[in-house]
């Protein structure tokens, strides 16, 4: 017989650990999920870069825009 023999794991006991993607070193609660500001600012550089890449290659028509006549026929 084997009184002791709880083979249930303690889930209070395992930790949420949070590791830094920029770095892979444990989060800090301040700056989670990174351990510290300057990875944060970091990846968040990374953020802004890519959203500022425009998927398409394609050049935005911006230029047309400009020169349409388009209000002359807004009569309320
Ligand atoms: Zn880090």
């Amino acid at each position: 017989m084997t009184p002791a023999d709880r083979s249930s794991p303690p889930l209070r006991a395992v930790r949420i650990e949070t590791k830094c993607p920029v770095c892979g070193k444990p989060a800090d609660l301040k700056v989670r999920p990174f351990c510290s500001k300057r990875c944060a600012d970091i990846d968040l550089g990374r953020w802004l870069k890519e959203s500022y890449r425009v998927p398409t290659e394609e050049t935005p028509d911006d230029e047309a825009g400009e020169g349409s006549d388009g209000r002359s026929g807004h009569g309320l």
